[in-house]
């Protein structure tokens, strides 16, 4: 068995700082401040575990504490809506805003584009907190899922407003032939659509590898968490080329039947650590030193 890396593979520079902003943040309250973040920091139990030991705690929006004073709260890369920072601000909350570069970008044009009048078009996953964050930006946004969604939504907006000004954003982690398909399928009520780019260069890297590693190899794991968006985005991607792939969050999750194909790539999500990635190399590894 021989094992190829994806070129590109793990951590983005916004997961990267979002957890360089915790772990100061941590630091600097230590004895001090509680340190919370909404909802978890990034989407890898392993890291989430290592923040919890050290005394990060995640805050669940919906039962935000009368007080918050004494706290630091860390907004994590995702981005949460101008309300709800607003709300944690009168509560007296000192604020970490981790927000991505690229993710405020989005949020920003959301907001500029709803000043002058726009109907945007967010494409996206509904419940993802990124989506979330940006619709707080231009609260009658239509979010759609798939092209179907997005057809459908336009045709009852051109019922409506066939004349109105339309802009399409989306989600950073969304695969480019979806956004296409989801443009495409708004352009056939409002030609002039207005498409604004706004998948991260990083989950394109990230999904590009993986199409370059895809014809090199006979199966796949896809290192990271189960909750997050891009590494599910990628394990999608290998499936779709007919791949027999994995998501592996643990050493644990590696399936013994891997050790079947002669050649295994190894992929991993935007937020997945380096350690997770060389533990999981190792693994892989050790289980072609054996089968030799
Ligand atoms: S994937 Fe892109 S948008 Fe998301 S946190 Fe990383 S750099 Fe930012």
């Amino acid at each position: 068995m021989k094992l190829i890396k994806a070129e590109v593979l793990g951590y983005c520079m916004g997961v990267r700082r979002a957890v360089t902003m915790a772990e100061e943040a941590l630091k600097a309250a230590a004895g001090v401040h509680r340190v919370y973040t909404l909802g978890p920091l990034i989407h890898n139990p392993q890291v989430l575990e290592q923040f919890r030991s050290q005394g990060l705690e995640v805050l669940d929006e919906a039962k935000l504490p009368e007080d918050l004073r004494s706290a630091v709260v860390i907004i994590r890369a995702h981005g949460i809506t101008p309300q709800l920072e607003t709300a944690l601000a009168c509560k007296g909350a000192r604020l970490v805003d981790a927000t991505c570069p690229t993710v405020k970008k989005s949020q920003m044009k959301a907001c500029s584009l709803t000043e002058v009048g726009y109907r945007i078009f967010l494409a996206g996953e509904r419940c993802h907190g990124e989506v979330i964050g940006i619709q707080g930006y231009a609260p009658a946004c239509l979010v759609v899922g798939d092209p179907g969604e997005a057809e459908e939504r336009a045709q009852t907006l051109y019922r409506s407003a066939p004349a109105a000004k339309t802009a399409l954003l989306g989600q950073t982690t969304i695969a480019p032939d979806e956004y296409l398909g989801i443009a495409q399928a708004i352009q056939a009520y409002f030609p002039n659509l207005e498409i604004i780019d706004t998948i991260c260069k990083a989950t394109r890297d990230r999904q590009h590898a993986l199409s370059k590693l895809c014809p090199q190899v006979d199966a796949l794991l896809v290192a990271g968490g189960k909750e997050s968006a891009n590494t599910r985005r990628l394990l999608a991607i290998a499936e779709a080329q007919g791949k027999q792939a994995w998501l592996v969050e643990r050493v644990a999750d590696i399936p013994p039947e891997i050790r079947a194909y002669p050649v295994v790539g190894l992929a991993a999500g935007a937020s997945t650590p380096d350690e997770l990635i060389g533990l999981i190399a190792k693994a892989l590894n050790r289980a072609l030193k054996r089968k030799a």
